[in-house]
This record gives C-alpha cells, sequence and structure tokens, in this order.
C-alpha cells in the first residue's frame, strides 16, 4: 500500500487566488453585464519588448536548423546567461558574483519553494507576515511547518509587518535557523533600507542562520538608496541565498526563465560539525531534478540586457509604476492610508477600521466592480488590508480607481 505524505493534507484547501476567483464568477453569474476590473492578481499585462522577441524569435529559427539545433542544455544554464547576469545585474553594481553561482531556472517560484530541500526537515523557520505564500507552503509540505492553528503554522516564526512598525519587521527574539525576507515586498509593496537589510544580514551571521532572499521585484526599485541585491550587504556572501526573475521585469511570467545566486561561501552544517558548501549541492540537485530552462526562453532573457532591451524593459516598468504612482495620488488624495507603489508595483491600503480585508473586497467587487486582493490571504497580519497591483492598462487602472473612490 502507497502512503500519502500527510504533511500535503495539512494544507489549507483554499487556495487564494482560487477562491478569489470563484467568488467573481459568483458575482458575475449574478451581474452578467457588470464591466469587472481586477486590480488583484499579480501578473504582468504588457507584451514583451522587441528586443526580447527577435531573440526568441532567432532562436526558434536555430531549433529549425540541425546545425544550429539545441537540445538538452545545461541544468545550470546557458553560459551566454549566466554571464549577462553577472555583468548586468551585479558588476553592474560594483558586486562579484561568479557565474558559477548563477543558476537559471524556469521562475523564482520554483527555486523559492524547492531550496528547502537542502536543509534538514527540523529547522526552523522564520517569515515576515503577510507574504508570499509558497515560502510556507513548500515547507509545510515537507513537514516543517507543523499545523495551522487559529490561521498560523506552529512551527513558523512571523515577523509582523504593520503599519504600527512602518512594515519594517522586529529580528526574531528565539533563535531562527532560516528566514525568508522578499524585498521589495510582495504583498506590501514596501522596501528595507541599507540598515534595515544589514540587520537581518548581522543577525544571520552571529546566529549561523540563512537568508533566503527573494529580490523578484528590484527592477521596480526606483530610488537609489533602496539595496536592490542583498549582497550590497557586507557579510551576505556567507549567509544568503538570493532569487531573482525575468517575470516582472521583463513580462516573462508566461515565457519562464528566472535565476537563483548561491555563493560558493554559503555553508551549513552537518550534525558533526562539518561544514558543508550550498552551491555544490545545489548544482547536484539541479543535475537530478531539473533539465534547465528552455533555449529559446534564454536567449530571450540575455536579450533584457542589451543596450536595447535594457531601453525597452525600462519603458515597461515605468509604464507600470506611472499607474501605480498614480493609484498612490488619487487614493491618498482622498485619505485612505496606503503604503507601497514607490518602490513596487503592489499598493498596500488599509481598509476602514472595523472591517475585514475579505469584507472589503465583497464592497470593492459589488460597490465598485472592482475586485482587489484580500490582505488576509498573504498572512495573519494582512488581516485589515487588502493589495492592489498597478500591472493594469493604464485606462482600466483610472476607470477602477474612479470608482473606488465613489464607493
Ligand atoms: N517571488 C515573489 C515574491 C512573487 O510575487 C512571485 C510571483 O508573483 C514569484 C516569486 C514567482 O515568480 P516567477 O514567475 O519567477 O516564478
Amino acid at each position: 500500500m502507497a502512503l500519502v505524505n500527510e504533511h500535503f493534507l495539512k494544507l489549507p484547501n483554499n487556495y487564494l487566488f482560487a477562491d478569489i476567483a470563484k467568488r467573481v464568477n459568483a458575482f458575475k453569474a449574478q451581474h452578467p453585464k457588470a464591466d469587472v476590473i481586477s486590480l488583484g492578481i499579480g501578473d504582468v499585462t504588457r507584451p514583451l519588448c522587441e528586443a526580447v522577441r527577435t531573440a526568441m524569435h532567432e532562436a526558434v529559427d536555430e531549433m529549425g536548423s540541425s546545425d544550429t539545433f539545441h537540445g538538452y542544455g545545461p541544468e545550470q544554464g546557458y553560459a551566454f546567461l549566466r554571464e549577462a547576469i553577472v555583468k548586468g545585474d551585479y558588476l553592474s553594481r560594483g558586486l562579484h558574483i561568479d557565474s558559477s553561482e548563477v543558476f537559471v531556472n524556469d521562475g523564482a517560484k520554483s527555486d523559492t519553494g524547492n531550496f528547502q530541500e537542502l536543509i534538514r526537515w527540523d529547522n526552523s523557520i522564520g517569515v515576515t507576515d503577510p507574504i508570499y505564500p509558497v515560502y510556507i507552503d513548500s515547507n509545510a509540505m515537507i513537514g516543517r511547518a507543523g499545523v495551522v492553528e487559529g490561521g498560523r503554522w506552529s512551527n513558523v516564526t512571523y515577523f509582523p509587518c504593520t503599519a504600527e512598525n512602518g512594515f519594517v519587521p522586529a529580528l526574531p527574539s528565539s533563535r531562527v535557523d532560516v528566514i525568508y525576507l522578499c524585498y521589495p515586498n510582495n504583498p506590501t509593496g514596501t522596501v528595507l533600507s541599507k540598515a534595515e537589510l544589514r540587520k537581518w544580514v548581522n543577525y544571520a551571521l552571529h546566529n549561523d542562520a540563512l537568508i533566503f532572499y527573494d529580490s523578484a521585484y528590484e527592477a521596480y526599485i526606483q530610488d537609489d538608496e533602496t539595496p536592490h541585491s542583498i549582497y550590497e550587504i557586507k557579510g551576505a556572501r556567507k549567509c544568503a541565498i538570493e532569487f531573482r526573475s525575468f517575470s516582472k521585469t521583463a513580462g516573462f511570467t508566461g515565457v519562464r526563465c528566472g535565476y537563483t545566486i548561491v555563493p560558493k561561501e554559503v555553508t551549513v552544517a552537518t550534525l558533526a560539525g562539518e561544514r558543508v558548501p550550498l552551491q555544490g549541492l545545489w548544482h547536484r540537485r539541479q543535475c537530478t531534478k531539473f533539465n534547465g530552462a528552455s533555449y529559446v526562453s534564454q536567449r530571450g532573457a540575455a536579450a533584457t540586457y542589451t543596450p536595447a532591451g535594457r531601453e525597452q524593459v525600462k519603458a515597461t516598468i515605468a509604464y507600470y509604476m506611472d499607474n501605480a504612482r498614480m493609484m498612490l495620488e488619487v487614493l491618498r488624495a482622498k485619505g485612505w492610508r496606503v503604503w507601497g507603489g514607490e518602490n513596487a508595483p503592489y499598493l498596500w491600503v488599509q481598509v476602514p477600521e472595523g472591517e475585514t480585508s475579505w469584507r472589503f473586497f465583497e464592497r470593492m467587487l459589488y460597490g465598485a466592480q472592482v475586485v482587489c486582493t484580500p490582505g488576509v490571504g498573504f498572512g495573519p497580519s494582512g488581516e485589515g488590508y487588502v493589495r492592489l497591483t498597478a500591472f493594469g492598462s493604464r485606462e482600466r487602472t483610472e476607470e477602477a480607481l474612479e470608482r473606488i473612490v465613489k464607493l
């Protein structure tokens, strides 16, 4: 008899976006003529830029000729892309990453979910709250998160991020082995200053902990002070893994390509106290379980580092950030309490006192035909907030705002 991995049965059945879709569909069934605008799901809407499309067309043509056909590629990514990443994303900021420390993947979701395989099941984990749900769910699947009690996982340490602390999480008061940080943050749209990020790196160094740093939205950072990479902080090469993605940077949500940086200095301990570098383990894991992102996707990703690609990608991000700016201005002018939206495509909106985030979601849907994401779906500290995204078209975003402020 094959036995199930019972940890899967501990996962709550409801998936946030499926729940939202169900409620929106019920509304549409009752109001078939309603024009519903979604400021909910965090998917991009602008098309791939020309430089990327041209590179991908050329790559497809190469695949169509026996002289230039590509079969299985290197599991850790083609050298042309890894070198472009090293130069374009790190050397350009004065950071030295070796191309053997770059692992190209099919997007950040896979690696933020899979990387925890490299550490023992009984390590403790800590997450900022609210949080991108993949971090906890992937740990729950192997039994590391415990069980859900009152909306919280019993073996997870939550670092609350709320209006009261300005969405800057406090360091843990008790030891945590692995810390998940995501900046710019999904869902709050807030960032960490260099000084704040330094506190986390120092915590990790002093406590022999690891930081899993998700910077999938770094391309949205607008000011000069906010760190784009955790490796801008001294000592981070000893304790941090960084996850990045072309999804939100270059509209690759349907193409699939991202990468993970695993510095050679990051080590973890055996029970006997011997230190083991994670870079070698991740290489081994990827060779066994991953066949690489497609050649065509990687050629497309590499094109974002060409001068034309850079300009075109920047223009798309500017388009979304103009939406975000406009949303912030309109909502704040109407007296709403809103965070994020300055260095991220997400706005985190406080709902009126006494209302829950699901109740507010219903009111937006039924009163304005606008879809938002209830903050509580991202964790207990998300109660009392909703997330709006700037990924829509200008016209639809403007229309949604007009309706919202009339509510
Ligand atoms: N990390 C964060 C914080 C995200 O919000 C997302 C997607 O929404 C991802 C990772 C996954 O991105 P990808 O499309 O690269 O898998």
